[in-house]
């Protein structure tokens, strides 16, 4: 049932089982894994079924870190921010887990073998093909192109997978219709997670609408999924018992906060050989209806080696050289890439192979994201300005460091050497000063780690079951309860980590 809370009589108190605070990713992965069951299950989301600025002002925050925009990187409506995702999927790797003596607070609580059972039923949720994420022989089979084998020990290949990408809003919301112990109360703004006198439970939730009315949810147990910025605010705004914020006694919520910083414009490569440059190094390939394309990853072996933080880049197609049209294009790097692709062509025995005698080579461009290090001091915090509830705005401050910077180049020069040795071509960093970033840092829209997953209280928001420390029926869902980010896309984890929860709550429901 969908209910609109605006229309509700004002004071009305629903009561559940189970509460769940957001419909994005996290939140109607959590309510489908529970649909049919007898555990009355109610989602509480702010925005109705279509995108409303109003609803989405709520989203507004002050920025004093690196330049970034709390509102185009998040969107609040029914389906959350999967209403413009990008799809890009692809698992953490197992040493983004690991206690890693040269990331300062690294370490999950559990390996990247606990989580491999939910990769599975995620890929299924998010629409990609099952699995294969590293293995080459499956897209050689596939593609019917060799697929070359990482020639110098610092770099693998992995095979990022495209979902459609599936907007969780309008894909699912007929399933949590039909179900008889789902309620989904729409525009429904939860203002405060009102909690126990002693701060050790919650209570129930404070429901706030645009329209002036107010109403509240009691349940068993409730889940905070209001995405990786939103869940830090909304527990340092519930502080009328814990003046911190509810689970901030260690002062740990909003910190952590990690971004995949997203670097473009910081390289070319020519590639002279084009039978050695299989068409999904450069662009997607479908197999079976389903997108894919190759990610170049550092080999997790060279990362402990180097003691580097993890990073991805993608290559696609720039341009193309035609025989005849080689000597220049006013582009004021075509003399250097010109000279580049003849280098190139010498360096290779034959002169280079193309399957077209008038294609010389082709210009690359390259992409890169990468691991950010978790640093306390990158946070969200509450801002002195206010929305249109009256509450205050979330003040954002991301931060990258040194480490972060130096790694990245460390690992774009694997890329280089990697290319050259698979004879494919010839990469040139474009970067005017290496003691900056490359121009400009962005975001991937990923936001991660305000509310972190820790054992130990003085360290994180959340123990190892995604529960809050000290509260005794409070869960946290999504990406903001990673530890460490790793360099992959986080949707396809949180959605993982998400069954893994669902799980955990049938089992406190028995
Ligand atoms: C442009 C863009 C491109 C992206 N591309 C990719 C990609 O290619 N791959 C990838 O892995 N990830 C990508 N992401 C990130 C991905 O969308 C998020 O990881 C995912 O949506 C997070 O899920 P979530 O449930 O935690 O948060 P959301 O999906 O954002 O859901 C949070 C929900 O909570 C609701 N809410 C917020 N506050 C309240 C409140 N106080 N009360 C009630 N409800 C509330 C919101 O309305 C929203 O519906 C992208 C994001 C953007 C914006």
């Amino acid at each position: 049932m969908f209910t609109d809370a605006r229309n509700l009589p004002d004071h009305t108190t629903l009561e559940a089982d189970l509460a769940i605070i957001g419909g994005g990713v996290a939140g109607i992965t959590l309510a489908r894994a529970l649909a049919g069951n007898k555990t009355r299950v109610c989602v509480i989301e702010s925005g109705g079924l279509e995108f409303d600025p109003q609803v989405q002002s709520l989203y507004e925050g002050e920025n004093t870190g690196i330049d970034y925009s709390t509102t185009l990187t998040r969107m609040r409506f029914f389906g959350g921010s999967s209403n413009h995702w990008g799809g890009y999927c692809r698992p953490l790797d197992p040493i983004d887990f690991e206690t890693r003596d040269w990331v300062p607070f690294s370490g999950w609580p559990f390996a990247f073998d606990e989580l491999v059972p939910w990769y599975q039923p995620a890929a299924e949720i998010v629409q990609i093909a099952p699995g294969h994420f590293d293995d080459s022989r499956y897209w050689q089979q596939q593609t019917g192109e060799p697929i070359p084998e990482p020639a110098t020990g610092r770099l693998r290949l992995q095979f990022v997978h495209f979902s459609p990408p599936t907007h969780f809003g309008s894909r699912y919301r007929d399933e949590l219709k039909a179900a008889a112990n789902i309620q989904v109360l729409l525009n429904a703004n939860v203002t405060n997670i009102t909690a126990a006198e002693n701060g050790g439970s919650v209570k129930q939730l404070a429901i706030r609408t645009l329209n002036g009315l107010n109403q509240s949810v009691k349940a068993r147990y409730y889940v905070l999924a209001t995405g990786g910025l939103e869940n830090a605010r909304v527990l340092l705004l519930s502080n009328d018992v814990v003046k911190a914020g509810l689970g901030n006694h260690n002062d740990q919520v909003g910190r952590y906060f990690m971004e995949h910083p997203h670097l473009s414009g910081f390289a070319d490569i020519v590639a002279g050989d084009l039978v050695r440059l299989p068409k999904i190094f450069r662009e997607r390939v479908t197999v079976e209806g389903r997108p894919a394309q190759v990610a170049f990853n550092p080999a997790q072996a060279f990362l402990r080696e180097q003691q580097l933080l993890n990073a991805t880049f993608m290559v696609g197609v720039a341009g193309i050289y035609q025989a005849g049209t080689l000597a220049g294009s006013g582009d004021s790097n075509a003399q250097a890439r010109r000279d580049m692709l003849l280098a190139a062509r010498r360096f290779l025995s034959d002169e280079g192979k193309t399957t077209d005698p008038n294609t010389l080579g082709v210009w690359l461009g390259v992409g890169g994201s990468c691991e950010q290090a978790p640093n306390p001091d990158s946070r969200v915090s509450l801002s002195d300005q206010r929305d249109a509830l009256e509450l205050p705005r979330l003040k954002l401050d991301w931060r990258l460091t040194e480490q972060d910077r130096l790694s990245f180049y460390a690992n774009l020069r694997s890329l280089a050497l990697e290319f050259g040795a698979l004879g494919i071509g010839r990469m040139r960093e474009t970067v005017t000063d290496p003691r900056d970033w490359p121009q400009p840092v962005a975001g991937g829209s990923h936001h991660m780690g305000t509310t972190r997953m820790s054992n130990d209280p003085s360290r994180g928001v959340v123990d190892r079951n995604c529960k809050v420390h000290d509260v005794e029926n409070l869960y946290v869902a999504g990406s903001s309860v990673f530890p460490t980010s790793g360099s992959a896309n986080p949707t396809l984890t949180l959605v993982a980590l998400t069954l893994r929860l669902a799980e955990h709550l049938k089992d406190r429901f028995r």
